[in-house]
């Protein structure tokens, strides 16, 4: 069973379906509202969770009722939440997302999530360094992803960095990842890279292995066993809902990472392709005998 750690936001999605956009003073009458469990950090550790991994949650909640609500979902799928602190004075994170026309706008409010310290970190040492990978995202404050990289380093253990939302990032941080997975946009912008560079171009100049996804395309990684980035092809589905297809990939690719960066890219592009053939984030995200049947 593996063993991972995943430092991030906890969100609510608040989800309304409208036929357009509002615009500014307007009100408009929706047609459909539901709240959904969401924020990219407990994406990804329900993702490694859904595959039979032990996981861990470093991360912080209101002491709100959807705090209550997200606590108790994460607790379900059975990611450890001794490292999720729940704070009095501050509610729990959300994305406000309008659906209309086809496309979305989205609020994030970080709340909690711009509470996750670097001492939360260090508190976890020892399930850090029992860990077999970690995986951190940009969605809590900075200096909390630079403590767990440099964390990551000291106990020598693998840490993937997630670059979304796109963010540049110091050279410095590029090179303690062990790994940035990116797509396109992400990578560009972590490089401070024009957008339009061929992304073949973008993997070579990265200070570390790389694996970028590529939507249906699958994905592409470079790393010193593979100076020439290589692409693992996406598998063929019916796709319903591509949200939390990132995700999945990087749960997905921490559980598998210590088979090798080809097998675990590989199974990681099964999990994703099977989780936008179901709606919502977390909703279609597969279990390990799901991802084993698609592989047979
Ligand atoms: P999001 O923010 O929507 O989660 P992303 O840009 O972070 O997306 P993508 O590159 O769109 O990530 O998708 C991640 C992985 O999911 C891809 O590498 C691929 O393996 C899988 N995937 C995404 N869309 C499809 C699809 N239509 N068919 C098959 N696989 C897909």
């Amino acid at each position: 069973m593996s063993r991972i750690v995943v430092v991030g936001s906890i969100n609510m999605d608040l989800v309304t379906l409208a036929p357009r956009f509002p615009g500014p003073g307007e009100t408009l009458l929706g047609s459909r509202f539901f709240t959904t469990p969401g924020g990219k950090g407990a994406n990804q550790a329900v993702a490694a969770a859904r595959l039979s991994a032990a996981v861990t949650m470093i991360g912080a909640l209101g002491r709100d009722a959807f705090g209550d609500q997200l606590h108790a979902g994460l607790a379900k799928e059975g990611i450890a939440l001794d490292h999720v602190a729940r704070l009095d004075d501050v509610g729990s994170g959300s994305a406000s997302i309008t659906v209309a026309e086809g496309e979305n706008q989205i609020i994030v409010v970080p709340a909690a999530n711009a509470r996750v310290t670097p001492a939360q970190v260090e508190a976890a040492r020892a399930a850090i360094a029992r860990a077999d990978a970690v995986l951190v995202q940009l969605e809590i404050p900075l200096d909390t992803v630079e403590a767990t990289l440099r964390l990551g380093r000291r106990e020598n253990v693998p840490v993937i960095l997630n670059p979304a939302p796109a963010e540049k990032l110091p050279t410095e941080w590029l090179r303690l990842a062990s790994y940035l997975t990116p797509n396109q946009h992400e990578l560009a912008t972590a490089l401070g890279a024009e957008a339009q560079t061929d992304f073949r171009e973008l993997m070579r100049r990265a200070p570390c292995p790389v694996v970028l996804t590529r939507g249906g395309e699958g994905a592409w990684y470079r790393d010193d066993a593979h100076p020439e980035p290589v692409q693992q092809a996406g598998f063929k589905v019916d796709a319903i809902d591509t949200t939390g297809a990132g995700d999945t990939f990087n749960g997905a690719l921490a559980v598998f990472l210590h088979e090798g960066l080809p097998a675990a890219v590989r199974k990681a592009c099964a999990a994703a392709a099977l989780s936008v053939t179901k709606l919502g984030a977390q909703g279609g995200m597969p279990s390990m005998h799901a991802v084993e049947a698609v592989l047979a």
